[in-house]
């Protein structure tokens, strides 16, 4: 039951803790059964499917978008999209940068790391986020985007120390930004880390995740 699954990992979380339902493909009854628990933040991975089920579920969801997002579909988020996880390239910025002025509002946007082993998941290496940083023009070259923080994904190993040691690296790299450029965030005292999935969050938020993106423990598995 997706109201029990909810509770129990709600139970689980401290306060100061986000909770991202991860909706993806998953039917909309199963969302709107979230909802009727209470669920307000939804999490979703391919555009056209998002941009669908904001047609038809409330409109007090908050909608955050957490797959590799393509430059030419981030016209169809843009409208209504909350929180981007899953910002990857300067390329992907200028794009969110422009579809943000074209619907007249500031986009938030996260900054996804890689620190997996997988050469498959996308995000940018610690040190290309530090150069990127270092020279504090982000706020000149993005005005429309809003960098709220960072987002991560641990390796597919069944390997709880390994989980561990990527976490650390996240926040490891948040310290050594605020350590070269404080300039980055839009609030440098309040930075979204975004870790932590089905298996893997209870560790996550050991290791100072304050958003953790959850999938399978609420709706169950996906059907691809
Ligand atoms: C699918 C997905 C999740 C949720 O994964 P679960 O293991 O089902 O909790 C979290 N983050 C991202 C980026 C995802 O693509």
């Amino acid at each position: 039951m997706i109201s029990e699954n909810l509770a129990h990992i709600r139970a689980t979380i401290p306060e100061g803790v986000t909770l991202v339902a991860v909706s993806k493909y998953h039917p909309v009854a199963a969302l709107q059964e979230a909802y009727d628990a209470g669920q307000r933040v939804f999490g979703e991975s391919r555009e056209m499917e998002l941009r669908d089920k904001v047609k038809v579920l409330p409109d007090d969801i908050e909608w955050h978008f957490i797959g590799h997002l393509q430059t030419n579909k981030v016209k169809y988020i843009a409208p209504f999209v909350t929180l981007i996880h899953s910002i990857d390239s300067e390329r992907l910025l200028d794009e969110v940068e422009k579809q943000a002025v074209k619907n007249n509002r500031t986009i938030p946007v996260l900054l996804q790391l890689h620190v997996a082993q997988e050469e498959s998941k996308w995000g940018f290496t610690p040190d290309e986020l530090i150069e990127l940083a270092k020279s504090c023009d982000m706020k000149s070259r993005w005005p429309h985007v809003e960098f709220k923080g960072l987002m991560g994904m641990a390796s597919f190993v069944d390997d709880p120390e390994q989980w561990r040691q990527e976490f650390r690296r996240i926040v490891a790299t948040r310290d050594e930004l605020l350590k070269v450029a404080t300039c980055p965030f839009a609030d440098p005292n309040n930075i979204t880390m975004s870790f932590g999935m089905s298996e893997d969050y209870p560790i996550a938020i050991q290791e100072g995740s304050n958003m953790v993106r959850v999938g399978t423990a609420i709706f169950g598995a996906r059907e691809y």
